[in-house]
């Protein structure tokens, strides 16, 4: 039986990955959650594991009372213990945002395994996360759905023999608008994603085409590709999620419903395949599959993180830093949609570059991203 935890069980990945890990009969070591409680006591009475973390401290002596047998412990240090935890075969980290840095920083240097959800990690800090795991022996497997569908797609060749990935998009709520329609757009439409069920900050993402921007940086790291090697391509049905193009033209793709629990089971149990319920493929109900070139004008958001591949530093830092911020102001409807690229924008030309950023400066870039965007909005 092997050993996993689970950083953010409380979100919409951590709670699929439960449902995985426990119907593949893995051992649950623990589980941490930001502020949801409730959900946090229901995953330990179903699942008993030994150690869980909560971002307050209040919140985690309650829960030492009430759960006198299981080790509490709370914030950024409690997440970075039960990571570096020796027993841990696995650490899926599903924390969202820069928030979920730490956490992989520990699971590279101390679990056998990280399966990443969290693509803020090497969004942020590729350059130091990648390096790092493979000085101490880590392998990251892939939670995303497409980066699980090249990830297994490449498996029909060496590295040397890949020619391209096809990295696709379902294109979000806003797939087909200009700029004019765009203007008025709220959270609430922002929010009603046309294949997934995901959480709110990945949903907004999605919607702006940051998130295909932050899957463009992902891939170049985990798979250790040039920027030229990928195409994006809009695929409205999500069922290809993704595909591989070999040197001798060879294209090779993985299909399935959208069900996040397919991917997760995989990150989890490669190179093994596990049982798990899904919904069956039916390509007959499906009948036809529509392909697009992205809008990359009105969704300048993937552009600017194709652009920042060649900046490199601390640029992935500083997107994703406003990013984070510029999204939360719009969720409490304090900016416009289009905002959010212009906030994100601005942070990228004015905060200073960092050619070569350690762990402190990439903290730092984050810091003064999200001062920028409260500057710019504030103008
Ligand atoms: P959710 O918002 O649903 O869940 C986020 C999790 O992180 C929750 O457990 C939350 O705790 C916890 N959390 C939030 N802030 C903090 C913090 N400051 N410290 C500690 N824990 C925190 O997000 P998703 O599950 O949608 O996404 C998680 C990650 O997976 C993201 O990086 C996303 O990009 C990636 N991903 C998600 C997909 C999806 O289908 N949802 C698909 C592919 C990738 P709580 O709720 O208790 O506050």
């Amino acid at each position: 039986m092997k050993n996993i935890t689970i950083l953010g069980s409380t979100g919409s990945i951590g709670t699929q990955a439960l449902s995985v890990a426990k119907s593949c009969n893995y051992n649950i070591v623990a589980l941490t959650a930001g502020r949801n409680l409730d959900l946090l006591m229901q995953q330990i009475e179903k699942f008993n594991p030994e150690y869980v973390v909560i971002s307050s401290e209040t919140d985690a002596k309650l829960l030492q009372e009430k759960y006198p047998d299981i080790k509490v412990l709370w914030g950024e240090e409690g997440v970075e213990t039960v990571a570096s935890l020796d027993k841990n075969d696995i650490v899926l980290n599903s924390i969202v945002g820069i928030a979920g840095l730490k956490g992989t920083i520990a699971a590279v240097k101390h679990a056998k395994r990280l399966a990443l959800a969290n693509k803020e990690s090497l969004v942020c800090a590729g350059s130091i996360v990648m390096p790092m795991a493979k000085q101490y022996g880590c392998e990251i497997t892939p939670v995303d759905s497409e980066h699980s569908a090249m990830f297994q797609s490449m498996q029909s060749g060496k590295h040397g023999e890949i020619e391209s990935v096809i990295l696709t998009a379902s294109g979000g709520p806003f797939f087909g608008k200009k700029a004019e329609e765009l203007t008025g757009m709220k959270a609430a439409d922002a929010l009603k994603h046309p294949s997934w069920n995901m959480g709110n900050k990945i949903t907004i993402d999605s919607a702006t085409l940051m998130n295909k921007g932050f899957e463009f940086i992902e891939a170049i790291w985990l798979f250790d590709l040039k920027p030229e090697q990928i195409e994006v391509v809009v695929h409205r049905e999500s069922i290809i999620h993704s595909a591989v193009e070999f040197k001798d033209g060879n294209v090779i793709a993985q299909l399935s419903n959208p069900d996040m629990r397919l991917p997760i089971s995989y990150a989890i149990s490669y190179p093994d395949r596990v049982e798990i319920p899904y919904r069956k493929l039916k390509l007959a109900e499906i009948g036809k599959m529509s392909f697009y070139e992205p809008d990359l004008e009105t969704f300048g958001c993937l552009q600017l993180c194709m652009d920042s591949v060649s900046r490199g530093g601390n640029s992935g830092a500083v997107i994703n830093g406003a990013n984070e911020e510029a999204v939360k102001l719009f969720l409490n409807d304090k900016i416009g949609f289009l905002d959010i690229y212009n906030c994100v924008k601005y942070a990228y030309d004015n905060v200073e570059y960092i050619e070569n950023p350690d762990i402190n400066d990439i903290f730092e870039s984050d810091k003064q991203a999200r001062a920028c965007v409260n500057k710019y909005i504030m103008r």
